[in-house]
């Protein structure tokens, strides 16, 4: 259920008193306000995970309510802006994605990214980090947790992993879940895969978590493992009781 919504872009599911987690979706929706006329592509684009990461916001919904953590949700497509990309990154509005190319993207001037910015990028970030701070603020420091999925198949070639622990400087809470994770024999688990900090996909850690001393992770799910309602039920539970342990394994809470 949707407990508040602060602009018609972003959600927040599972508001809860002193969370020990926050969870962040940036990719959860493929949605595309209608004046863009879907960025010039058709919907086999946007129905795909070049348009958001399917099976995500099913798995963080889940595991938000098992892990009784606030999730904090953007609801436009990562075409549009991506919400895990600083604006003066190119890949925040792409004008390719992988091998398609995103018509409305291309040539966009100065103006026209800096009003994608502020109409999605800034009310997102500032949502998370109001609900970040209202925790500080009481001497709560919550683990950040961005959730997200990739696609099996990349530029025509087959990824070998089911999911990708990835964290940037700070691998505090990534060594601890990948020290369990490295008992799990039915599942490939790695660090920093499929990709890593050099990919520029670290930018909300970074910015949300690490910038404050939290501990954080970002999990990457194979989107085939979650393709279905039971898969992602299995797969949030199995992640949530990751986050569980790692958490209880945590020497420092937060760092100065
Ligand atoms: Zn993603």
């Amino acid at each position: 259920m949707v407990m508040n919504t602060h602009s018609q872009f972003t959600s927040v599911y599972n508001a809860c008193t002193k969370p020990r987690y926050i969870l962040i979706c940036e990719h959860a929706s493929n949605f595309i306000p209608e004046y863009y006329n879907s960025l010039g592509v058709g919907s086999e684009i946007t129905n795909s995970h070049v348009a958001y990461d399917p099976g995500a916001l099913e798995v963080a919904k889940l595991m938000a309510k098992s892990l009784c953590a606030p999730l904090i949700t953007q609801n436009v497509s990562r075409l549009v802006y991506d919400c895990n990309r600083p604006p003066n990154a190119k890949s925040a509005m792409p004008s390719k994605s992988e091998i398609y190319d995103i018509i409305g993207n291309q040539n966009l001037s100065e103006s026209q990214r800096a009003e994608r910015a502020i109409k999605f990028y800034a009310p997102f970030c500032n949502l998370i980090s109001s609900i970040i701070d209202t925790e500080i603020n009481q001497q709560n420091y919550p683990i950040i947790i961005t959730i997200h999925s990739f696609t099996p198949i990349y530029y025509g070639k087959k990824r070998n992993l089911d999911i990708g622990i990835l964290h940037d400087d700070d691998s505090r809470f990534a060594d601890e879940i990948l020290k369990l994770t490295d008992l799990q024999q039915n599942l490939q688990i790695k660090r920093n895969a499929p990709y890593g900090p050099e990919d520029g996909v670290t930018h909300s850690l970074k910015l949300h978590a690490q910038s404050r001393g939290l501990a954080n992770v970002m999990l990457e799910i194979n989107n085939s493992i979650i393709a279905n309602a039971t898969t992602q039920k299995s797969i949030a539970n199995l992640l949530s009781d990751y986050m569980r342990q790692a958490a209880d394994n945590l020497t420092i809470e937060k760092r100065d």
